[in-house]
């Protein structure tokens, strides 16, 4: 971890972890820097250890009882854990940022609980109540409010994990559940301005198939994707595009990102068939574009349609948006522009952004206020 530049300060505070490796790597390679001195500047995406976690416990048929605060680390499972021999998890990622007015804001979070709710009950798990799921990232975000990155600097990525913990042999639910809440803080996804990115067109491998578990966070469905990935980058892409796996010709998503495209002024973007995760980004792109007056057409958008394109662009929390400068499907490439980002990718991007951090009006309510 190179984000902490100064030397360990134990704190008192509640949930601190009092430990004589508190500078080192500990046995299970977690990195116990305390520091009041964070270097926001050298935050990437990627996991920074906090101070607090959040987890909470229940039976298959008993209701979720608010949770508490722990220090952040390891925690005990069975060898016969449900996620952990038959997958049964669902993760969330969401942001919290510290905004222009100086509020500390979620982007939406309901829309996180409800699909974490969705996901539930397709993976045969307890449903988190609503309340439950904003309590509980409140809570989290609140006692790691030392690593929230100032205005512009980044954001708290917070993720949800919900998971069959306890033991089980026979492929079936796990008899008892954990939701459980960690932070971490990111930077900006783009330093030093937004860039396009070069995508392939898999030929090879489908992320999800009709009936399957793609419209949920599932955590099963991103380990097969990871072998594409690799393989992609290592020629030179920054990931795959994944085409529909009936037809192998409707694009489906980027990686773990939604696809969009514009042409002749008209945003495009794959309709929910329930092999695409229903992002909420994609969501909030979707209404601002027809709040423009942009037409916003959901359909099954054709791979050869979209090369085609005057621009292209996926979404996610991660990065909000990222521009794409080229697809390649075998011998054909098609370019976007300039290498910089369209006209309208440009315009939802800074637009979405300027909601997110208060300089621009939350006209739609998407800001839930964490209260301090
Ligand atoms: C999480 C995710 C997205 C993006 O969803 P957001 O709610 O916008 O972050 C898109 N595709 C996949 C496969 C995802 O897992």
């Amino acid at each position: 971890m190179k984000v902490v530049k100064a030397g360990p300060k134990p704190s008192k505070e509640a949930g601190m972890i009092e430990s004589p490796i508190y500078m080192g790597i500990n046995a299970v390679g977690m990195v116990k820097e305390m520091s009041e001195e964070i270097d926001w500047d050298s935050l990437t995406f990627s996991l920074t250890p906090t101070d607090t976690m959040y987890l909470t416990e229940t039976t298959a048929d008993d209701p979720w009882m608010p949770g508490s605060l722990r220090p952040y680390g390891p925690i005990q499972m069975s060898p016969a854990a449900g996620v952990l021999n038959y997958g049964q998890g669902l993760f969330e990622g969401m942001k919290a940022y510290r905004t222009a007015k100086g509020r500390v804001v979620f982007f939406r979070p309901e829309e996180n609980a409800r699909r974490m709710q969705r996901g539930a009950d397709r993976l045969k798990m307890p449903p988190v109540p609503e309340s439950v799921f904003v309590d509980a990232v409140e809570q989290c975000v609140k006692a790691n409010l030392r690593w929230l990155p100032p205005t512009g600097k980044g954001a708290m990525y917070v993720r949800p994990l919900l998971m069959g913990s306890g033991p089980i042999l026979g492929v079936a639910p796990a008899p008892s559940y954990t939701f459980l809440v960690y932070v971490t803080p990111v930077g900006p996804y783009f330093k030093g301005g937004v860039s396009a990115i070069d995508l392939l067109i898999s030929e090879e491998h489908h992320r999800a198939a009709p009936g399957g578990s793609g419209g949920v966070k599932a955590i099963g469905n991103y380990a097969p994707g990871m072998m594409p990935s690799k393989k992609a980058k290592a020629a030179g892409y920054a990931e795959v595009i994944y085409l529909d796996a009936e037809t192998h010709s409707y694009v489906e998503e980027v990686g773990a990102a939604n696809f969009f495209c514009v042409k002749d002024g008209v945003l495009y973007t794959p309709e929910l068939t329930g092999t695409i995760l229903p992002g909420i980004t994609r969501n909030s792109i979707i209404q601002l574009a027809r709040h423009n007056g942009i037409e916003v057409v959901e359909t099954k958008v054709e791979a050869t349609f979209a090369m085609t394109a005057d621009e292209a662009f996926c979404c996610g929390t991660a990065a909000v948006i990222s521009p794409i400068g080229t697809i390649t499907k075998g011998d054909d490439k098609a370019t976007f522009g300039d290498g910089k980002p369209g006209r309208i990718t440009q315009q939802l991007y800074s637009q979405l952004v300027g909601i997110q951090n208060e300089d621009e009006e939350d006209i739609f309510g998407w800001l839930h206020e964490v209260p301090l």
